[in-house]
């Protein structure tokens, strides 16, 4: 059961189209979206590599409530400054409560009266969870009103610290895009609502996007200016200022976003640490986002065609639902026992088995490529007359290989070299 979709079309958006067609999305109504179970393969391999490096650099994992009470909010002032992006509402008892749109808020009341100390910290605490925005919605899974983020939070008791892991969370968000294979640049960005002291955004260069965007395209070059950013002093045909390369413009989307926030959340609730002098100092917060689903748009957007999807493969591994579709030319009799212990080998969390019936074998192509699934195996006549089992990669190039050495090729594939 694949969800994939011949009747796709009326959609603003060519990405939202090809994850309908694809099968990965159904749409609940404005601005919200479930993940199909191919969908949600996706997500949740996008959030396992996330989680992976968070954990590398010392994240802790925690869960905060998303229905919140309404004084955390007035507390830190952002009751009212969400103009109306904030779900909030009265219940039963005549209790305030909001959706919470962001943590910062949670993540103090998560630590109050514990961390008192210098020594409590530095502390860098994240989630994986839904966000809710009364937003506008726009570009299917780039603006909706429910969507994943990773969110985490960093607490400390010095300045330096702050800027030591703020550097940390900047480099692990390069390795998270760079190993799910996403072509992206940084580029400064305004505080609004967060408030606090420096930012960042990560942006990925794409057709179709949120935001303006006038970036370098060199091999590993990471600027780029949007329209929002504070100084958007730099124009297409201008002189990157770190490669020299002439900037090109477009559009992109924001994936990521790190915030120096200073004590713009912890002043408010009087959160504060003894040093080793005995002072009391208030404790320096970071804080910083992916945009799960978004990173879905992305993928995409960077490298899907009118054919279907394609999931890069990176020395890292792949978010594609499936890693190699395991094709045969007919689902039966002594090549049927091939493609079932192929099937085996691979393991059902890799390999998709085409066997139904119904199917010519030019919709198992189509439907593998319209997943975007890297390797199709193919059990036809050249298997029957050499024992050989056919290889093509999503790009077209083709190669013959024995059965038994497939699952240890896509297994690599599939987790990466690491
Ligand atoms: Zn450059």
């Amino acid at each position: 059961m694949l969800f994939t979709s011949r009747e796709a079309a009326g959609w603003e958006n060519d990405t939202v189209q090809l994850a309908v067609r694809a099968g990965f999305i159904r749409q609940f109504g404005s601005g919200l979206f479930g993940f199909t179970p191919t969908g949600e393969r996706v997500r949740r391999k996008i959030i396992r590599r996330i989680k992976t490096e968070m954990d590398t650099i010392g994240g802790q994992a925690v869960s905060l409530p998303n229905l919140q009470y309404k004084p955390i909010w007035e507390q830190s002032g952002r009751w009212g400054s969400f103009e109306g992006e904030m779900f909030t509402f009265e219940n039963r008892d005549g209790q305030q409560l909001c959706l919470a749109p962001s943590h910062e808020e949670g993540i103090v009341h998560l630590v109050e009266g514990i961390v008192r100390s210098y020594e409590d910290v530095p502390l860098l605490l994240y989630q994986v969870e839904r966000k809710h925005r009364d937003d506008h919605p726009r570009n299917g899974l780039l603006r909706t009103k429910e969507f994943t983020m990773k969110d985490a939070y960093s607490l400390h008791a010095t300045a330096d610290s702050l800027d030591e892991w703020y550097g940390r969370v900047r480099d692990a968000y390069c390795r998270i895009f760079d190993a799910l294979g996403i072509d992206f640049v940084v580029a400064d960005a305004q505080n609004s609502v967060m408030g606090g002291s420096a930012s960042e955004e990560f942006i990925a260069p794409v057709e179709t996007g949120s935001v303006e965007l006038v970036y370098c395209e060199a091999q590993g070059c990471r600027v780029g200016v949007t329209d929002e950013s504070p100084d958007a002093s730099l124009f297409e045909g201008d002189v990157c200022p770190d490669c020299g390369a002439a900037l090109t413009s477009g559009e992109g989307i924001e994936i990521g976003h790190v915030f120096k926030l200073g004590t713009r959340y912890t002043d408010p609730a009087d959160l504060t640490v003894d040093m080793a002098d005995g002072s009391e100092r208030p404790v320096l917060m970071g804080s910083y986002g992916i945009g799960v689903d978004r990173l879905v748009h992305t993928l995409i957007e960077q490298h899907g065609d009118e054919t279907g999807c394609r999931w890069p493969v990176t020395d890292r591994g792949t978010a594609a639902p499936y890693t190699v579709s395991i094709i045969p030319l007919e689902y039966g009799g002594d090549i049927q026992a091939v493609a079932d212990r192929l099937h085996r080998e691979c393991g059902r969390a890799t390999a998709l088995l085409f066997d139904d019936l119904d199917q010519t074998i030019g919709e198992r192509f189509a439907e593998s490529d319209l997943l975007g699934v890297p390797w199709k195996v193919i059990l036809g006549n050249h298997f029957r007359e050499t024992g050989e089992v056919e290889l093509e990669h999503r790009d077209g190039k083709t190669r013959f290989i024995a059965p038994g050495a497939v699952s240890e090729l896509v297994g690599q594939a599939s987790s990466g070299s690491e």
